[in-house]
């Protein structure tokens, strides 16, 4: 059941489809377990979504296997933000979890924002 859901889930995914480049999307970053697109609704000059080749559905939904591929997700972002000189000034990684969280796309995702002073608490 569990398999069959995630099955159904990726067939109709909006970011399965941008990895399997079905959607077209600018992509900043691939490797054999993530990429990096940009948000096509950027909130600041860089914003940039990095997220796993594997389709899971949210922060809440990593079995204890998909660790080692959060962890790598945030090398890449950690590299990818000096490579923008975003080290110099500052940056902000945001994951959306569930309804209160915010999440609207059901596929695990990370946003990197920078470019612009973020206040903080976020509303
Ligand atoms: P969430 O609210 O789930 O944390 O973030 C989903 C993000 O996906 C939003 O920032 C939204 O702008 C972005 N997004 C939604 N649809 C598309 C799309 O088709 N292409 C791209 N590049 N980004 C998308
Ligand atoms: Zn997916």
């Amino acid at each position: 059941m569990v398999l069959l859901r995630s099955v159904f889930s990726m067939d109709s995914c909006l970011f399965c489809k941008i990895i399997e480049k079905k959607i077209p999307s600018s992509i900043v970053f691939e490797d054999e377990l993530c990429i990096g697109f940009k948000d096509i609704n950027p909130i600041a000059p860089t914003h940039v979504l990095f997220i796993p080749k594997k389709h899971i559905e949210s922060l809440n939904d990593i079995i204890s296997s998909d660790e080692s591929i959060v962890g790598h997700i945030l090398g890449v972002v950690s590299r990818y933000a000096k490579e923008q000189n975003l080290d110099k000034t500052g940056y902000r990684v945001v994951n959306n979890m569930g309804k209160d969280g915010g999440q609207t796309v059901f596929h695990l995702h990370f946003h990197l924002v920078g470019g612009k002073s973020f206040g903080w608490p976020p509303g």
